[in-house]
């Protein structure tokens, strides 16, 4: 199968141009201007694409499809989390397969290839979250690189659950010292809020509002730099998963002043949302995560990160629970709300129309966070997050002008509300490929369960060298 995408514009990390793009089989085969001339008779089908973007397809580091978390799970399994994905323009997520305490890494690894294999429409990997660091733990995270499965992720919150201690977390990253991985880290302190949260609820506050009052900013900012420091001692890299306040991009950003391998992710609710929306009753279940949503004022920074590079990756942290029956287990104690939110499909359109309508960051640079700098920090490039010739034809057919509202109704994703029902965005995919194969076209899924293959990841060597 030959498919030629005419007359589009390239948009790529660095820089845009017209051109043609040849897609032979699952690959990239021919990117130029008047190929359509010259390959038209040998194509199967040609795909005109004037006055649209022709992008590689988005690239989302941080998903948790089925996730156990507080005695419930996150309900979008690999079926319906990728087809949502891909909908929005994102052709490649990396999961995170979790270790549960007492189990060995590779029984955790292995129960999320069998959640996702002959289920993601889409391409897949994972990282593996170590909830015990030990001597079998850190032997096997050697064999885990070697598996296309390089990354770590840790957690300074959430004690007696996936809570590591600083001397666990040195452990670990002396272990990707030798290995070539990377650590991933939650960084909030964990034991400090558990007391102020504690607190808050005892003084009267039981609502949702209490989680994001409780977790203060500062202590993410306190984790954020400790680690830092930790990952700075064992002479690695590491990466700060969903930063969410001015705190913690100050420590990213002197780390990386220093010239210090610091690398870290924001995601769509904390540039979008604010502690506004946790306030309305228990309606602000809705918008639980960790860390929560912060005052208003944290949003310029952000941006402000991204435009200079501080922040790198904006992944979503899709964590989906619906409102009805899974959120509600927290209702009267908001300690007891599953944290996570929906967002996987909705991220490509949202930094499309907030960042670059809103005159933000660069068509580029949208591309760059959104697909090159995670494929690049998570070993798959240029297999993924590159328009060019050889590289997997995972292609998104954008309309930067199409206008249309987010809506639970609409949406893809197994799940009952939006974080951003009602919200109108300029820009949306047309046409989603992946692998050379069309999976969304026209807003109808034209994929294939089962046809999403597992990546085996190479080792954190950009991360290393930046
Ligand atoms: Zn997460």
């Amino acid at each position: 199968m030959r498919t030629l995408i005419s007359n589009g514009t390239v948009v790529t990390a660095d820089g845009s141009y017209a051109a043609d793009i040849l897609v032979d089989g699952e690959k990239i085969a021919g990117i130029g201007a008047g190929l359509a001339q010259m390959a038209n008779a040998t194509a199967d089908e040609t795909i005109d694409a004037t006055g649209k973007y022709v992008i590689p397809g988005g690239i989302d580091v941080h998903t948790h499809m089925q996730l156990p978390f507080g005695g419930t799970f996150a309900k979008d399994t690999f079926e319906t989390g990728t087809r949502a994905a891909a909908f929005g323009g994102t052709t490649t997520i990396v999961d995170f397969a979790v270790q549960s305490k007492g189990k060995s890494l590779r029984e955790g690894l292995d129960a999320w290839h069998a959640k996702a294999e002959g289920n993601a429409v889409t391409d897949y990997g994972f990282h593996m979250i170590m909830s015990d660091v030990n001597d079998d733990t850190l032997r096997e995270m050697d064999q885990l690189v070697s598996e296309g499965v390089p990354d770590f992720k840790l957690f300074t919150a959430y004690p007696g659950v996936f809570f590591s201690d600083d001397g666990a977390i040195f452990r670990a990253m002396q272990q990707t010292a030798k290995n070539g991985g990377l650590i991933m880290m939650h960084a909030e302190n964990g034991l400090a809020i558990d007391v102020i949260a504690a607190d808050t609820f005892n003084a009267g506050t039981t609502d949702p509002i209490g989680h994001g009052l409780a977790r203060y900013s500062v202590l993410e900012g306190e984790a954020t730099n400790r680690v830092i420091r930790l990952a700075q001692a064992a002479k690695v890299p590491v990466y700060i998963v969903h930063l969410s306040a001015r705190e913690a991009l100050d420590a990213v950003r002197m780390a990386r002043d220093e010239g210090l391998p610091a690398f870290a992710e924001t995601c769509p609710q904390y540039l979008f949302l604010s502690l506004d929306d946790l306030g309305n009753g228990f309606e602000g279940a809705k918008f639980v995560c960790s860390p929560p949503l912060r005052t208003q004022d944290h949003q310029p920074e952000l941006w402000k990160g991204l435009q200079k590079d501080d922040l790198q990756v904006v992944s979503t942290d899709h964590c989906p629970f619906d409102f009805h029956g899974q959120k509600e287990l927290g209702k009267g104690d908001f300690r007891k709300i599953p944290n996570g939110l929906p967002g996987v499909e909705d991220r490509l359109d949202l930094l499309h129309d907030g960042g670059v309508v809103g005159g933000k960051i660069t068509k580029e640079r949208w591309v760059e966070i959104a697909s090159t700098a995670p494929a690049k920090l998570f070993g798959m490039y240029p297999q993924k997050g590159a328009i060019a010739v050889g590289s997997d034809a995972d292609i998104v057919i954008y309309d930067p002008n199409r206008k249309h509202t987010i809506s639970a109704k609409t949406h893809h994703m197994d799940v009952d509300y939006s974080c951003y029902e009602g919200r109108a965005v300029q820009g949306g995919s047309d046409l989603v490929m992946s692998r050379g194969s069309v999976v969304v076209r026209d807003g109808k899924f034209t994929g294939m369960k089962g046809a999403g293959k597992f990546l085996k990841r190479s080792t954190a060597d950009f991360a290393r060298m930046a």
